[in-house]
């Protein structure tokens, strides 16, 4: 088998940035490389044109310049909301609330308070991945000092109730950090009338360049500084600036956020018709998160008998990128916390398929997927002894 034209679904891993994006970024490695912190002209560029990303960053999401900072991407931000507030807001408690759920870049800094002294909550999801806001209410102490609930999670496209949720920590008074990384762009976000007092972005999940993103942190929040150093980003985050990256992370932001019911209705009607489309044309297969509150573009599937990598790399041979919740980390098979939180059985989780759609998708690539992928999943369950098995014992032709 050729490598034929790539189908790209995996736009919760990364996506391409936009060729408008690297336009507007090319002439701050070239013609403006001035350090903005220097006093001549060619720095004053390079300082206006952070200014006028950070008004757009702001803008796209309801909050004032001054209270956005640029970060390396989402990682660094979930690390500083986390970390900085915990720092910071130590002597009024040491009880933070989180979920089981949530990206690594949140549950590690997490574990890694907790060997500090914190303590820490994982709340639990429903079976499709949402968060119950009378449980976050019940598990806030006199010493919560923080509660971090991601946005949207980018296993399985599940969007929580961040609204409800941040009116609990607000009503508590305990600081409200959510994750947004994969919400940009897909749904409308106002920190302001949504009470959220910190939120984490990165730009190469909306169009952007990797490596850049951003931390809202609402003005009067206590917080530590993460990365000592410069006075870069008015004394709260030193290094001299990604001045392109910033950039790119501005525009990015600008056209994602432009019409986001438009994006979501086109990418939505495939996403929709490629889940009917598998679940019609293969057996066992079941639909993992939530059927409505999900991301537009996220179809996460689970396929018994079937071993998640064999089947990506079945896939990949036809030119489909796609990811599975099931990793193969250090020679044993580790299935997604996600899917097991949501109750999902270690067997069934491991033949796990996420797709995610996104704006270089087209009908034709719904159907090549579906054409290949029951194929694929054939093949592979002709050669699992436990499928051949399965199909004596139910007496059915499987
Ligand atoms: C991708 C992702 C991150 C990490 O962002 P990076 O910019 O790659 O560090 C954090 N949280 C979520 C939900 C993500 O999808």
């Amino acid at each position: 088998m050729g490598k034929q034209r790539i189908i790209y679904m995996d736009h919760s891993a990364t996506t391409y940035t936009k060729k408008d994006v690297v336009d507007v970024m090319l002439p701050y490695f070239t013609n403006h490389f001035g350090n903005p912190s220097s006093i001549y002209s060619i720095a004053r560029e390079s300082k206006q044109a952070i200014d006028s990303a950070r008004s757009k960053v702001a803008k796209a999401l309801g909050a004032q310049p001054d209270e956005i900072y640029f970060t390396s991407g989402g990682s660094e931000s979930d690390n500083w909301a986390i970390k900085g507030v915990a720092y910071a807001n130590r002597k009024r408690g040491n009880h933070i609330i989180t979920t089981k759920i949530e990206h690594h870049a949140v549950i590690h800094t997490c574990q890694f308070l907790e060997k500090e002294g914190f303590a820490v909550t994982y709340l639990p999801v429903d079976r499709y991945g949402l968060v119950d806001p009378s449980d976050l209410e019940k598990a806030i102490t006199e010493k919560t000092i923080l509660i971090s609930i991601m946005y949207a999670n980018n296993e399985i496209g599940t969007i929580e109730p961040i609204q409800e949720l941040a009116a609990i920590a607000q009503k508590h008074k305990v600081y409200f950090h959510t994750d947004a990384v994969q919400a940009i762009g897909n749904v409308s976000i106002d920190v302001k009338s949504q009470n959220i007092d910190l939120l984490s972005l990165s730009a190469h999940k909306f169009y952007g360049p990797k490596g850049v993103g951003a931390l809202y942190i609402r003005n009067g929040i206590r917080i530590e500084n993460l990365i000592h150093g410069g006075g870069q980003e008015r004394k709260k985050r030193a290094g001299t600036e990604n001045i392109a990256g910033i950039v790119g992370c501005g525009k990015a932001i600008e056209l994602a956020t432009a019409d986001i019911s438009g994006h979501n209705a086109r990418i939505q009607v495939m996403r929709d018709r490629l889940l009917r489309g598998i679940l019609e044309k293969i057996p066992h297969a079941r639909l993992n998160g939530h059927p409505t509150k999900r991301l537009p573009g996220n179809l996460n599937v689970s396929f018994e008998f079937i071993e998640g990598e064999s089947m990506l790399l079945w896939l990949d041979d036809e030119g489909i990128c796609a990811s599975t919740g099931s990793a193969c980390t250090s020679g044993s098979l580790e299935p997604s916390h996600v899917l097991l939180a949501t109750g999902l059985p270690v067997e069934i989780s491991h033949g796990s398929l996420r797709l995610t759609l996104g704006d270089v998708n087209t009908e034709a690539d719904i159907d090549v997927v579906l054409e290949v992928l029951p194929k694929v999943v054939s093949k592979l369950r002709d050669m699992s002894p436990l499928y051949q098995k399965e199909a004596k014992d139910r007496g059915c032709n499987v």
